[in-house]
Formats: C-alpha cells, sequence, structure tokens
C-alpha cells in the first residue's frame, strides 16, 4: 500500500525519513520527522528470521522479511519505543553479534517494528562503553513497512 505522506520505496539509501513515523495499529509517534535515514538491508542481514507481522499489519503491507529500515543511532531519538528481551537462541545469531533484540510500540506492542543490532562483541571489548553515543554502540533499525506516516506538524530544523 503506498503511502501518500511518504513513500520509502521511492527513496534510496541513506535518505532522510522526512514524516512522523507512527504505529500501525494505535498511531502512537514512535519517531519524528527528519530523525532516521535509509537502510536497505543486505543479504547477509536478511538471513536472521524475523518476527512475523500481524494480520492488520500484513494487510497495510508489512512484508514477512523486511528489507527496508529507519536506522536511528541513538535510544533517545525515539518518542516512543519498546525495546524487547534477547529474542534469539545464540545459535541463530550473527557471529560476532550479541543476540536480537526488537522493538514495538510502547503503547500497544502489536508487531515487532524493528530491532536492535549491537556492536560486535569484540569491538565492545576492545573499547571502553561511555554513554549511549559511544563507539561499538548499538543502531535501531525500524522496518520502513510495519509503521505508518504522518505529515510532520513541526517545522524540520536545518540540519
Ligand atoms: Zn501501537
Amino acid at each position: 500500500m503506498a503511502d501518500a505522506v511518504l513513500d520509502p520505496m521511492a527513496l534510496d539509501a541513506g535518505a532522510r525519513c522526512t514524516a512522523d513515523v507512527r504505529c500501525l495499529k494505535c498511531n502512537l509517534l514512535i519517531f519524528s520527522s527528519g530523525i532516521g535515514t535509509l537502510h536497505v538491508a543486505t543479504a547477509a542481514e536478511l538471513e536472521t528470521s524475523f518476527p512475523a507481522a500481524s494480520a492488520s499489519a500484513t494487510a497495510a503491507g508489512a512484508q514477512p522479511t523486511p528489507q527496508r529500515y529507519w536506522e536511528l543511532t541513538d535510544k533517545y531519538q525515539f518518542d516512543n519505543v519498546t525495546v524487547s528481551r534477547a529474542a534469539h537462541a545464540s545459535a541463530e545469531t550473527p557471529a560476532g553479534q550479541r543476540p536480537r533484540r526488537y522493538l514495538a510500540c510502547a503503547d500497544c506492542e502489536a508487531d515487532v517494528i524493528g530491532y536492535v543490532r549491537e556492536a560486535a562483541a569484540s569491538a565492545a571489548a576492545a573499547q571502553p562503553v561511555d554513554g549511549p553515543n559511544a563507539p561499538g554502540g548499538e543502531t535501531y533499525y525500524v522496518a520502513t513497512d510495519r509503521v505508518r506516516y504522518t505529515a510532520s506538524k513541526r517545522a524540520i530544523t536545518p540540519a
């Protein structure tokens, strides 16, 4: 289902999200316009199984294996989000990564909308962790087809 406000399929990797991003089910604001940048998953990233979308999200266009994500580099860039505990057995976790944790709407938690990528264990061990923006910190990926888009109600401050 094409979205009139923003069509992530028409954007190039690295493009900035120019709409507010909301929960498909309850419309809660997940993050605001101007925050995320488009990440197109590599084949290796797609090998990890992704939790199935709900019937309502599938009806709205959610794919079984999301390929396009909004990339956020700090949890404080989100307005509302819930991070699950590790949901994967370690055997399913790609080499060098900790078990994957998932993102969901902080209000209804109807669907998994994305995941958290931790720094590789070796890199984390080599560098001291000092705050959310420290080298080797976490990256957040929100699937572009598991959220809805609305026009921003606030002015976007120039980068
Ligand atoms: Zn919700």
